[in-house]
């Protein structure tokens, strides 16, 4: 029991160090999502947000952005990027509480 946890912690470090070397070269995104924490994508999708379904829990990858940075901040304020978390209840979900 005892070294299977420090097997567990040996991989998460392996996993984490891989991670950042994905994110500095540019293959994933960090994500911070309100409730689930830190999550990761694939870049190259291109700038999109997200969408999170409080039924099944799953995230869902909205397209393109209606948002206008510049206009959302107040004045002085430099924006260098922002995440966008829509929460709700996703197709299958609808489908699911109406049979
Ligand atoms: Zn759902
Ligand atoms: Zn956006």
């Amino acid at each position: 029991m005892h070294s299977r946890k420090i097997v567990m912690t040996l991989n998460q470090s392996t996993v984490y160090r891989n991670l950042k070397i994905l994110i500095d070269d540019g293959w994933l995104r960090r994500i911070s999502h309100p409730s689930l924490g830190t999550l990761y994508e694939r870049t190259g999708t291109g700038h999109h947000h997200h969408f999170h379904c409080r039924q099944c829990n799953r995230a869902f990858e909205l397209p393109g952005c209606v948002l206008k940075e510049d206009n959302v901040a107040p004045d002085n304020f430099v924006v260098e990027d922002h995440e966008v978390f829509l929460f709700g209840i996703c197709p299958s979900c609808v489908r699911y509480d109406k049979a």
